[in-house]
């Protein structure tokens, strides 16, 4: 029997220490916050999204796929269901996305607590872990709790206030990793496009492509919300930790919308609706096709008086129209910070650990788990469920 301890109660934490006290060891928690599992309260707006059944690669982001693949297997995947169904939560799944059959991410919390409490792990909150060190054959935090083995789970930067404010990455240097920069990710882009203003708090369902340095990146469709300094949505959440990165490396970044994406042929579309509904003008020929708002912002962009008839405008101005509906290019400048990011990209690469017990290939009995490693999936479920794998590997792996 080792004395394992966990350095985080947070989704992973939680898991690994299910899975170290099953492994017949003798498992501490050290969260600290006054309370375990802060985040996964406020995760899925409150329901906890904690699985996906498509789990296909291109879902998570990472500089080292090779050894994601071996993280994420169907075998371990499955471990992480049977656990949710050993400790009752039941799954609804919409679309292919897990949430509680409860619709409470408080449920989720509270069985992993629950489950930890029936096998004895010891959980200590309000302890902040500063620092570790080696003594013999031991480590000692704090220069006062020993442990054979240290499962290090303190997630990134994101959403600091839950308590993981980045310090981790401290720890983990402290025993010789490196670390690639984090940087926010699934958060809303900031643009620098004039009169944002007008667009504010529009939904809408949209195709958009992300552009780098005159180059496609990635392509996203969903619904998207137009916010007065640029957007927002889970489309844009899954484009911007490759735009944070990109600015990062001063690469020059846009993102493309298109506010029509079921219309193949906007010009003759529209030629064909202004035969059928006669009497409007630009503006008009809009209504119900598009928000009114909308409409009237990407004409003024367009440069064109909304009174003109559609048999009035030249071919240049009609296909300037067509460019501002259906390939509107927003120059982004930024995204937001830490505070308002799911994840953080970046962090531990996976080259440090063994993926098949995160054990640090750096220092025997350090184990690596969640999102401080370079990891970071696109919403729906899969940041959780990276959490949970490597919660399982790690606690299972201290055997
Ligand atoms: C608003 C929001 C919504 C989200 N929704 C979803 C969703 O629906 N589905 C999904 O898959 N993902 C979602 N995510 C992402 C997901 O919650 C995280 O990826 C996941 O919780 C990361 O788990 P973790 O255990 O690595 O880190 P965390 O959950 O951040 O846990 C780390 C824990 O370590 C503690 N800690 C840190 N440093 C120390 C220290 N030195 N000593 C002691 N304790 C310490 C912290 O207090 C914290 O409790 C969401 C995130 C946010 C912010």
């Amino acid at each position: 029997m080792s004395k394992v301890v966990i350095i985080g109660a947070g989704a992973s934490g939680l898991v690994a220490a299910i899975f170290a006290a099953k492994a017949k060891n003798e498992v501490t928690i050290l969260e600290r916050n006054s309370s375990v599992g802060k985040k996964i309260l406020i995760t899925g707006n409150g329901k906890c999204n904690y699985f996906n059944i498509d789990q296909d690669i291109k879902h998570y982001n990472c500089q080292n796929k090779e050894i994601l693949n071996q993280i994420i297997t169907t075998d371990n995947l499955n471990e992480v269901l049977n656990m949710f169904d050993e400790i009752g939560i039941v799954p609804k799944i919409k679309n292919g996305y897990y949430y509680p059959n409860s619709n409470q991410a408080v449920s989720v919390k509270e069985a992993l607590l629950l489950e930890c409490q029936l096998l004895g792990v010891n959980i200590i909150t309000d302890y902040y872990a500063k620092n570790i060190k080696k003594q013999n054959n031991q480590f000692i935090i704090n220069n006062e709790i020993k442990a054979d083995k240290i499962i290090i789970a303190t997630g990134s930067k994101a959403a600091p206030k839950t308590g993981s404010d980045g310090n981790g990455y401290n720890l983990v240097n402290s025993l010789g990793h490196s670390i690639i920069k984090p940087l926010p990710a699934l958060v809303q882009l900031i643009s620098d496009e004039k009169d944002l203003k007008q667009w504010d708090k529009i939904r809408c369902e949209v195709k958009v492509s992300l552009i780098e340095n005159d180059k496609l990146i990635k392509k996203e469709h969903g619904e998207i919300q137009l916010t007065d300094y640029g957007v927002s949505g889970i489309c844009i959440f899954n484009l911007s930790g490759k735009v944070a990165r990109g600015i990062d490396n001063n690469k020059k970044e846009e993102i493309v919308i298109n506010f029509l994406p079921e219309i193949d042929d906007f010009i003759k579309f529209i030629s064909q609706r202004n035969n059928k509904v006669k009497g409007r003008n630009i503006s008009q020929l809009f209504d119900g096709l598009l928000n009114y708002k909308l409409a009237d912002f990407l004409i003024k962009k367009a440069k064109i008086n909304k009174n003109k008839y559609w048999d009035e405008l030249t071919k240049e101005e009609k296909e300037t129209l067509n460019q501002k509906v259906c390939a509107f290019k927003l120059n982004i400048k930024g995204t937001n910070s830490f505070d308002k990011a799911q994840v953080c990209s970046g962090g531990v690469p996976l080259t440090e650990i063994n993926p098949t017990t995160m054990e640090s290939a750096k220092e025997n009995n350090i184990y690596i788990i969640g999102e401080i490693l370079d990891v970071n999936g696109d919403c729906g479920g899969y940041n959780l469920t990276f959490a949970f794998l490597t919660g399982y590997l790690a606690g299972k792996g201290t055997k």
